[in-house]
C-alpha cells in the first residue's frame, strides 16, 4: 500500500472528479475531450456515425452522431465502448520474427525484407500461385484497393480471398446470379416504408442492433421472422415462424407456390423484367402447403397466411443474414429469396427489396474494390473487355490481369494441406477461432513453409502460430472509407496515433510495394489513402458502384452517401438500385432460378442426436480480439454457453449451469455452461462462436457451398454430455442423494 493510501489521502480525486461538458452537461472530467473527431463505427455493417472524443492524444469517449441518417445519435454497446479497443493490452506494437521457436521484435525494414525474401523464394521454387493471401472486411476501401493491386500485380498470385467468404459470399453469389451484379438493391429507409418485413435467419437485435430503431419507426409494419431459434428479433415479431433448421428453401418455394396458384403475383413485372418464370412455376408445383408444412414443421394455415401478407403487401422487404448465408445452399437460398421478391414486384421501390444485411463494417468495400471473387468495380475476371479496361486505367499489359479468380478461402486451406500453397499472408482476421473444423485448419497452417499474420492485436490464437507478425493500426488510428449494407460510403478518420511501431495497413502495403520494386508503377506518387480513393473513383466510373462524383469533403458533409454517385450528380445518393426494372444482365432482365430444397448434409443420428446452431451475442464481435478486452462488454458476456431445450435436458438428466462437453465426429468443446431454455426447440442446441477458450469450431464441419464456398456453420450433428470433472462430481452427488433417500425410505 502506498503512503498516500495509508494516510487516507488517496481518494482518487482525479478519477472521480466531475465537470461540465457542452454536449453532456455534468459528467466525469476524465471523459471531457479536447476535440471530437467524426468517424464511422468499425464493428458491424450497419455503419453508424459517431464521434471519438480525444483528450491529450488519447481516445476517452464516444458519442453517436445525431445528424447521421443511419443511427441518428444512437449506438449499441459495442459502438459506445469502441474507444477502449485502442488501448487494449493485447495491441500488436512491434514487428516480430520467429527465431528458435520464439517471436522476437525486429525493425520494420528487417520484417518486410524477410517477408519479401521468403515469398519470392517460395514463388520461384513452387510457382507464383504457391503464395496465398487471406484478407478481411475490416480494412478501409482504399486499403482493399491497394492490397488487391499489390497481391495480384505486385506479388503476382491469383490466390487471394478474404474472411468475407465466411459470412457474405452467398449473398454476393446470389445477387450476381439473379441480378447480374452484387449490390443490395434497397436501403434502411425501406424498413420504415414497408408494410410487410420478412426477416429470414436474421437476428438483427443481437447482430445489427441499430437497425431495430428503423423497424420501430414503422408503425404500420407486419414483422415476420423465420428462425429455428426464438431469438431476440423473433420476440419482436408479429408472426414468428419457428421453422426446422435449413428448411427455408422449402418455405420460400411453398410461398411462391401459393402466390402463383392464387394469382397474387405481379404479372406485369414478371413479364417485363424477368426470365425463367415458366420453369419456376413448374419447379414450385410440388411445394404444396402440406408438403412444405412437413418439411418446415410450420402449420399449413401459417404458410397460407404469410403468402397472403406478402402477396397483398404494397411493399415487402425481405431481409436476411447468416441464417441464410452460412449454408451449403446459401447462394441458392438467396436466389429463392430474389425469386420471391421478383415475382411479387418487390424490387427497386420504396419499402420493397430483397436485402442482404452484411456482417463486417466494410465487407461491402472489399466486394466493390477488392480483387477476390471479382475484379475492382464488380468487373469479371472472365470478361476480356473488363480486363482491358482495367489494364488501360492502370497502364499495364492486360495479360497481367488473371483470367479467372484464384482459390477461395476454404480451398486455400485445402491447398496448404496438399502443399500447393506454401506461404500464406493473413490480414486482420483470426481463423483459428473463426474457421470451421479447427483441426483441418491447424493442419493447413502447420504445413506451411512461412506464415505472416498482419493484425492490430497480438497475441491472438493465429498470431501465435505466425513466423512473422506485422503490427497494424486499427479503427480510430487511420483514414479512409467504409461502405455499409445499404451502399452508403462513409468517412473513417484518424483520431489518435497507432501504438509504438504499428503502422496503417495502407502504409504497410506501400512499404511492401517499395521492397518489391513496384511502388512507382502501381502506386505512383501515393502517400495517403486519398490517393487510392482518387484512383478508385476513376476505376469505378461507369460501373454500378460508381464513386466518381464522391469526394472526402462530400462524404463528411452528408454523413455518408449511397453509391452509385457518378460525376456531376447533384442529388445525394441513389436510394435504390433497379428502380427502372433494368438489371445488369445481358438481356437487362433479372433471372428466376429453379431451386430445390435438400436436407442439410450432416443429419443427427443416435450417436450425435442434436443439431448444433452457432451464432453471436450483442456484446461481442467475431473472435473477441477486440471486445474481449473491453471490460464492460466482457463482464456482460464472459463465457460461452450452450442452449438446450428443457425436454432434452430432462431426458439427459442435465440441469441449468451444469458444465457440459459438446462432441461431434471432429472434436469436442469442453466445459461449457448449460442454459436450459425454450429458446431452442427439442433436438437443437445453440452455442455462440466468439470464444477461443470454448471454440465452437472444434466441432463444426468442412462443408461448403459449392457456388459461394461459404461454410455451413449453422447445422452439424453433436452429442452433449456432462464435462469430466462435473460428471464425476454429479455422479457422487447423485449417489449420495440415492443413499440418503434410501435411508429415509
Ligand atoms: S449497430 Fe453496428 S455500426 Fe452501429 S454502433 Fe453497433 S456495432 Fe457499431
Amino acid at each position: 500500500m502506498n503512503l498516500r493510501r495509508k494516510l487516507g489521502l488517496d481518494i482518487l480525486a482525479e478519477k472521480y472528479s466531475y465537470s461540465e461538458d457542452p454536449q453532456y452537461g455534468h459528467t466525469s472530467a476524465q471523459k471531457i475531450p479536447d476535440r471530437w473527431v467524426p468517424t464511422t463505427c468499425g464493428y458491424c455493417s450497419v455503419g453508424c456515425g459517431m464521434f471519438i472524443g480525444v483528450k491529450d492524444g488519447r481516445a476517452v469517449a464516444i458519442r453517436g452522431n445525431p445528424n447521421h441518417p443511419v443511427n441518428q445519435g444512437k449506438l449499441c454497446p459495442k459502438g459506445l465502448s469502441e474507444h477502449y479497443t485502442l488501448e487494449a493490452p493485447n495491441r500488436a506494437k512491434h514487428p516480430l520474427v520467429r527465431r528458435n521457436g520464439k517471436l522476437v521484435a525486429v525493425s520494420w525494414d528487417e520484417a518486410l525484407d524477410t517477408m519479401v525474401e521468403k515469398f519470392r523464394a517460395t514463388q520461384e521454387r513452387h510457382g507464383p500461385d504457391a503464395l496465398g493471401v487471406i484478407g478481411t472486411g475490416q480494412l478501409v476501401t482504399e486499403e482493399f484497393y491497394t492490397l488487391g493491386k499489390l497481391v495480384q500485380l505486385g506479388f503476382g498470385t491469383r490466390n487471394y480471398d478474404g474472411n468475407t467468404t465466411l459470412c457474405m459470399a452467398s449473398a454476393v453469389s446470389g445477387y450476381k446470379l439473379s441480378f447480374g451484379s452484387d449490390g443490395p438493391p434497397g436501403a434502411y429507409e425501406d424498413l420504415q416504408k414497408a408494410d410487410v418485413i420478412f426477416l429470414i435467419g436474421a437476428n438483427i437485435a443481437d447482430n445489427h442492433p441499430i437497425l431495430c430503431q428503423h423497424l420501430e419507426a414503422n408503425p404500420k409494419k407486419t414483422l415476420i421472422v423465420a428462425d429455428p431459434r426464438v431469438t431476440k428479433t423473433a420476440m419482436m415479431a408479429d408472426l414468428f415462424l419457428p421453422l426446422k433448421p435449413r428448411s427455408d428453401i422449402a418455405l420460400l418455394n411453398g410461398l411462391m407456390h401459393v402466390l402463383i396458384q392464387t394469382g397474387q403475383i405481379d404479372c406485369e413485372y414478371v413479364t417485363k423484367h424477368t426470365t425463367g418464370f415458366a420453369d419456376l412455376v413448374k419447379s414450385v408445383e410440388k411445394y404444396t402447403p402440406d408438403q412444405v408444412a412437413q418439411i418446415t414443421g410450420l402449420g399449413e394455415d401459417l404458410i397460407l397466411k404469410i403468402a397472403y401478407l406478402i402477396g397483398n403487401a404494397q411493399a415487402a422487404f425481405i431481409g436476411w443474414t447468416m441464417g441464410v448465408n452460412h449454408s451449403t445452399q446459401g447462394a441458392e437460398t438467396v436466389n429463392a429469396i430474389n425469386n420471391l421478391a421478383l415475382i411479387t414486384g418487390n424490387v427497386g421501390r420504396a419499402g420493397a427489396s430483397p436485402f442482404s444485411i452484411t456482417g463486417q463494417c466494410n465487407a461491402m468495400g472489399t466486394r466493390e474494390a477488392g480483387f477476390t471473387s471479382s475484379l475492382p468495380g464488380y468487373r469479371k475476371f472472365e470478361n476480356a473487355e473488363d480486363r482491358d479496361q482495367l489494364a488501360r486505367l492502370w497502364k499495364i499489359d492486360a495479360d497481367r490481369i488473371p483470367t479467372s479468380r484464384g482459390l477461395a478461402y476454404p480451398d486455400l486451406i485445402e491447398a496448404a494441406i496438399s502443399k500447393k500453397i506454401r506461404a500464406l499472408w493473413i490480414i486482420a482476421t483470426n481463423p483459428i477461432v473463426s474457421f470451421p473444423n479447427l483441426d483441418v485448419l491447424k493442419q493447413g497452417l502447420e504445413t506451411l513453409d512461412f506464415l505472416v499474420v498482419q493484425d492490430g492485436f497480438h497475441p491472438t490464437p493465429t498470431t501465435e502460430l505466425a513466423d512473422l507478425v506485422l503490427p497494424a493500426a486499427i479503427w480510430g488510428e487511420k483514414e479512409g472509407t467504409y461502405t455499409n449494407s445499404e451502399r452508403r460510403v462513409s468517412k473513417v478518420n484518424r483520431a489518435v496515433a497507432a501504438p509504438s511501431d504499428a503502422k496503417s495497413d495502407f502504409d504497410i502495403f506501400l512499404a511492401l510495394a517499395g521492397k518489391l520494386g513496384c511502388r512507382d508503377e502501381l502506386f505512383p506518387g501515393w502517400t495517403s489513402p486519398e490517393h487510392a480513393f482518387e484512383e478508385w473513383r476513376q476505376v469505378s466510373q461507369g460501373r454500378i458502384c460508381d464513386y466518381s462524383g464522391l469526394t472526402y469533403e462530400l462524404l463528411e458533409q452528408h454523413h455518408g452517401i449511397q453509391w452509385p454517385f457518378p460525376e456531376g450528380t447533384t442529388e445525394v445518393g441513389t436510394t435504390r438500385l433497379y428502380a427502372d426494372g433494368r438489371f445488369p444482365t445481358e438481356d437487362g432482365r433479372a433471372k428466376l432460378f429453379c431451386i430445390e430444397w435438400a436436407p442439410f448434409p450432416e443429419q443427427p443420428n443416435q450417436q450425435f442426436p442434436f443439431v448444433l446452431n452457432t451464432g453471436r451475442t450483442v456484446e461481442h464481435w467475431h473472435t473477441r480480439t477486440k471486445t474481449g478486452q473491453v471490460p464492460i462488454l466482457e463482464k456482460m458476456s464472459p463465457n460461452a454457453w450452450l442452449e438446450m431445450n428443457t425436454r432434452d435436458a430432462q431426458s439427459l438428466q442435465l440441469k441449468p449451469h451444469d458444465r457440459v462437453d459438446v462432441i461431434s465426429r471432429r472434436g469436442r468443446v469442453r466445459n461449457v455452461e448449460l442454459r436450459v431454455t425454450e429458446i431452442v426447440a427439442p433436438g437443437q442446441v445453440f452455442m455462440p462462436f466468439h470464444f477461443a477458450e470454448t471454440n465452437a469450431n472444434q466441432v463444426t464441419h468442412s462443408a461448403f457451398d459449392p457456388i459461394s464456398r461459404e461454410p455451413n456453420y449453422k447445422q452439424c450433428a453433436v452429442s452433449v454430455q456432462l464435462s469430466g470433472s462435473a460428471k464425476e462430481e454429479c455422479g457422487k452427488n447423485r449417489r449420495r442423494k440415492e443413499i440418503s433417500m434410501g435411508g429415509i425410505q
